[in-house]
């Protein structure tokens, strides 16, 4: 292995719900030992890079906050740089409103040009009403990700592409997403930081998120199979990862 920039999903990779995976906080020490700091990209919108580094702290893994990157930071970024008046409509909990914030971005019941969704699990009708309204109006829609469900217990629940279509196919309009399997978020940390697509490497579970987002970015994947999409499922995919692991201790040589 020769990669300057470890790009981790979270969720199935470094950790189980609040659960750490050993082999993978081995191998994140074992890289921070040679002077190697990863990154962290998860799909998760409703945390702020404050959250997700105090999870990753309880875990046994020191992070800094510019090396942690949600799909809340990621879209807040891309929005900001989009965005020609700084204002926009926003349906999402707090971690997608402290990100655009911080963006300089003002959240506003106007009519703005643009409409940003992340999770919201008090989502109403009312709200779903009103942002299909903002989008027939001419908001771009746009989307911290596009999971369509999340794993809750022994089953799943709606993710935010579930939302996020439910209002495009309302408007007739084809939304954007920033998560993965976007490239835009490794397109985004990529520059934040200044690394080349030969240089990083994103390490995840599931391949339809984190295999595919290195894939349409156009760096090298490492698949491993402590989380959503099993190896044999993998090794069926058209387009296969650059390394497939059973866990991430066999990267350590
Ligand atoms: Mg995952």
């Amino acid at each position: 292995m020769h990669y300057k920039a470890y790009c981790f999903d979270l969720d199935g990779t470094i950790y189980r719900g609040k659960a750490g995976i050993d082999s993978a906080i081995q191998f994140v020490h074992q890289l921070q030992a040679q002077g190697i700091e990863p990154f962290y990209l998860t799909n998760n919108s409703s945390k702020t890079r404050e959250t997700i580094q105090q999870m990753l702290h309880d875990m046994g893994i020191t992070a800094p906050l510019e090396h942690i990157y949600s799909s809340s930071l990621a879209t807040a970024k891309y929005v900001a740089k989009m965005s020609k008046d700084k204002r926009v409509n926003v349906v999402g909990e707090q971690g997608i409103r402290t990100a655009l914030l911080q963006e300089g971005l003002i959240i506003t019941e106007e009519q703005a040009d643009i409409l940003v969704m992340g999770i919201d699990r008090q989502m109403t009708y009312e709200k779903l009403a009103k942002a299909s309204v903002y989008v027939q109006n001419g908001a771009v829609l746009v989307g911290t990700n596009g999971d369509i469900k999340f794993p809750n217990e022994d089953s799943f629940v709606p993710g935010n592409g579930s939302f996020v279509h439910l209002i495009a196919n309302v408007a007739g309009v084809t939304p954007i997403f920033v998560g993965k399997p976007s490239p835009l978020m490794l397109q985004i940390m990529a520059d934040d930081h200044g690394f080349d697509k030969c240089q990083m490497v994103m390490v995840g579970d599931n391949y339809d998120t984190d295999i595919l987002c290195g894939i349409n970015f156009g760096c090298d994947t490492i698949h491993v199979n402590t989380g959503v999409t099993p190896t044999a499922i993998v090794k069926q995919q058209a387009q296969l990862p650059t390394y497939c692991v059973e866990n991430l201790l066999e990267l350590i040589k």
